[in-house]
């Protein structure tokens, strides 16, 4: 008889997880595990906004796979995702097709833009290394730009970032610690630079305490960042956002948009039920009505029976996803009984560039500071430790004190 098929889609922060639980929960002989991704390497996915500030090298947030999992004992395809297939139990790839017993999709998030217009055209978006690549080369074009230029256009050198939540906010902080060495770097005063974070809620940080998110906008517009909070973006053009009632527009040489994810559009294309981008998926972490198929990570909204509110989709959430989805595959398998998802929060915690943050911690402890930047550090390199154990720690950890 053949040995079942584990198929995992992705190789975030929940395909590894899985992957890697799988293989020390099964024996060679109990299953084939097959690890679908679209590039040969693994990236920290919270980590991109370092990349993209230019704050750390891309190629510190990203691991080749082989190194960690072993291609050995996994069998590694590195094509995208088109569809899944359920009625045939067959996942559509790019350039092949591929059959599975069980499951598990974590492909992630994709940007969403909410349907402003020319946000999809004008806009970078931070989702992938690619695209982080993309906006510390387009800054840096920009200040090389601003310095050979005869007519020197100040907001050539505008940044201007969409949305305050995890993302928006942590990448101006790293801005906040780029900039100035980009002004030294080519010789241009700081106050040419502009950094402006534009936000239609009136605050940022919506998951944080008041008295942390005074602290986080205090200590970022010391370092020169400008907040337009409370203010509409209604189209993003060419030349920058237009905002507010008045259609004020904003001009500048960078756009990012940071104001929002939704789950891979490969759910939608398979046919699963989608409620904002994912799927709600039952307490054991399966698709509704799917005996062999889990969705995990940011594809997925795990309920908190408490609240009857969906948790939050982060890296956390998406690791502990993978060791519950492993267990259940495995309890599939051997025909024993499946385990609900329980959330253990570790807390949040928030970083402002590299040697400042906010964090809420376990007991409800608020950090800000180095001591909260040393707790993100802390956090960076768990991650690290539980994906790729002890040398994927040493060659990529963030071991350097400030
Ligand atoms: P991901 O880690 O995004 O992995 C998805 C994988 O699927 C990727 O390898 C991708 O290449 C692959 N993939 C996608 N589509 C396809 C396809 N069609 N075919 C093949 N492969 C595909 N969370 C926190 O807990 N704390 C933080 O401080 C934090 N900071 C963040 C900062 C930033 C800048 C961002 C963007 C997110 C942050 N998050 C944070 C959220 C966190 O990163 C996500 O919740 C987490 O990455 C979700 O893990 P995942 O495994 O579902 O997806």
């Amino acid at each position: 008889m053949s040995k079942p098929k584990i198929v995992i889609l992705g190789a975030g922060y929940a395909g590894m997880m899985t992957t890697k639980r799988l293989t020390q929960k099964l024996s060679p002989e109990e299953a084939e595990i097959v690890l679908v991704n679209k590039h040969n390497y693994h990236y920290q996915t919270t980590w991109l906004h370092e990349v993209a500030a230019g704050t750390i090298n891309h190629n510190q947030a990203r691991t080749i796979i082989s190194d960690v999992i072993n291609p050995n004992r996994v069998r590694l395809i590195y094509d995208t995702v088109v569809k899944v297939d359920k009625d045939n139990q067959t996942v559509i790839l790019e350039n092949s097709e591929l059959t599975y017993d069980y499951l598990v999709i974590s492909l992630g998030f994709v940007t969403n833009t909410f349907g402003i217009k020319g946000m999809d055209e004008h806009a970078m978006f931070i989702q992938d290394i690619d695209s982080a690549q993309l906006i510390r080369e387009h800054i840096e074009y920009q200040f090389v730009k601003y310095k050979n230029s005869e007519e020197k256009n100040t907001d050539d050198l505008t940044i201007l970032v969409g949305g305050a939540g995890f993302t928006g906010i942590e990448f101006v902080g790293e801005l906040a610690e780029k900039v100035p060495q980009l002004c030294k770097k080519y010789d241009i005063e700081r106050r040419n630079v502009r950094v402006i974070n534009v936000e239609a809620a009136p605050s940022i940080l919506p998951m944080f305490d008041k008295d942390l998110v005074d602290y986080a906008i205090h200590s970022l517009e010391q370092r020169g960042i400008e907040f337009r909070l409370g203010t509409k973006i209604n189209e993003c053009t060419e030349e920058g956002f237009i905002v507010g009632e008045d259609n004020e527009l904003i001009k500048a040489g960078t756009i990012v948009w940071t104001g929002g994810v939704t789950g891979s559009p490969v759910l939608a294309e398979s046919g699963f039920e989608i409620t904002r981008g994912k799927v709600t998926v039952d307490g054991d972490l399966r698709a509704p009505g799917e005996e062999n198929i889990f969705v995990i990570g940011d594809c997925a909204w795990v309920m908190d029976e408490k609240t009857g509110r969906p948790f939050p989709p982060t890296a956390q959430a998406a690791m502990q996803h993978a060791e519950t989805c492993a267990n259940n595959v495995v309890a599939l398998l051997k025909n024993a009984p499946l385990e609900n998802f329980v959330f253990d929060n570790k807390g949040t915690v928030a970083s402002l560039g590299v040697t400042d943050g906010i964090a809420t911690i376990l007991d409800g402890t608020k950090l800000s500071g180095k001591p909260a930047a040393t707790m993100k550090k802390v956090v960076d390199n768990r991650a690290l430790f539980l994906i790729g154990g002890l040398n994927m720690f040493l060659k990529k950890g963030k071991i350097r004190p400030f």
